[in-house]
């Protein structure tokens, strides 16, 4: 399928999951909040305590079948990787495979959805999500986003990498978030990045506003007309700069978590961003309650269950919580080579 046919048909496949009762759509209520210049979008979803708590991931399992929210077990008592064939015929969207590469992947609709129309980009074979993005991934996510805007929709993705990047499947997947049309060009953090004015472009550049390590890449506004290996060595070049300061930031931290780094990432037509993770979750004080972040959180859009989470959230300040689930900057350090 073209990417043009998967952006078409993924309302009526998200209807139709829906009305089948394969797709679960959980309301809620935003609420916008002003932190560190950034205008957040909180969005309160009750309906959310009733899902049940997904079972702990072993990211190591590579290739096994692993637990998951689908159901039964299988006879051996294990439940399947639901990113995995057989896939729900009424989550499935289509297949999509990488030109230069020929590697290919699905597109699966997300069946726990805040949003309406999360979709994801799933591996066709098993692949780690704790494995950095490769160039094939990172075109097709690139061409998703394009077409889709070309076809008057947008949508941000992102790619939590890692055991404390807040990512919940093993199986290696990007997801898909529709935007509002008045906030076409990203979500609330690309406000601030679209104001940095760079005195070198096609060069990595940090938010210095911001409480925690964040590595940001411009784009051409003109990517989009790229010829497809021009596209994928663009966009691979920038992910790899950026993730060379994603563990250089690492390296600065003397207490940070033994095993593979763990980072958020986020792309928009515009840039691409790589958010250092060191825990998953934050424990909010007046309430106990784990508040696990993903990048949706540090893309502006923080997820809560109650009022009484987001009064929690409000009185702890956003960047506080940002900073404690992400890293410290070192940006200065970095700037100076060292
Ligand atoms: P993450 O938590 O970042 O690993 O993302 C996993 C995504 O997959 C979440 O958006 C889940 O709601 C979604 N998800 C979980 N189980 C399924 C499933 N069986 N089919 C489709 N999407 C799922």
């Amino acid at each position: 399928m073209s990417p043009r046919q998967i952006i078409s048909n993924i309302p009526q496949s998200y209807e139709a999951a829906l009305k089948a009762g394969d797709l679960f759509f959980f309301p809620s209520t935003v609420i916008k909040l002003v932190d560190s210049d950034i205008e957040f979008e909180i969005r309160v979803c009750p309906a959310l305590q009733k899902k049940p708590t997904l079972p702990s991931l072993h990211f190591d399992t590579v290739g096994l079948p692993v637990e998951s929210d689908r159901g039964a077990p299988d006879i051996k008592g294990r439940t399947l990787d639901p990113f995995s064939p057989p896939y729900n015929p009424n989550l499935y969207v289509g297949d999509l495979k990488d030109e230069e590469s020929q590697e290919e992947f699905v597109i699966l609709l997300n069946k726990f959805s805040v949003v309406p129309h999360h979709f994801l980009l799933v591996t066709k074979e098993f692949k780690s999500q704790t494995s950095p993005l490769l160039p094939s991934e990172l075109v097709q996510a690139y061409t998703l986003i394009s077409t889709a805007s070309r076809a008057g929709k947008h949508f941000f993705a992102f790619y939590n990498c890692g055991e404390n990047s807040g990512a919940s499947q093993p199986h290696k997947h990007i997801q898909f978030i529709p935007l509002n049309p008045e906030d076409a060009k990203g979500p609330p953090i690309e406000h601030l990045a679209g104001q940095v004015n760079l005195e070198t472009p096609d060069k990595p550049f940090s938010l210095t506003k911001l409480s925690f390590a964040n590595h940001v890449f411009r784009l051409s506004p003109r990517l989009d007309t790229y010829p497809l290996d021009e596209l994928e060595r663009v966009l691979s070049s920038a992910f790899m700069q950026l993730l060379d300061l994603v563990i250089s930031t690492i390296r600065h931290d003397p207490d940070y978590p033994p095993g593979k780094p763990s980072y958020n990432v986020m792309l928009t037509l515009n840039h691409l961003y790589l958010i250092p993770r060191r825990r998953e979750t934050h424990t909010l004080q007046a309430t106990g309650e784990k508040l696990s972040v993903n990048a949706l959180g540090f893309a502006g859009m923080l997820l809560v269950k109650s009022h009484e989470e987001l009064e929690a959230l409000k009185d702890e300040s956003i960047s506080k919580i940002l900073r404690g689930v992400g890293l410290q900057s070192v940006h200065d350090l970095q700037v100076e080579g060292q």
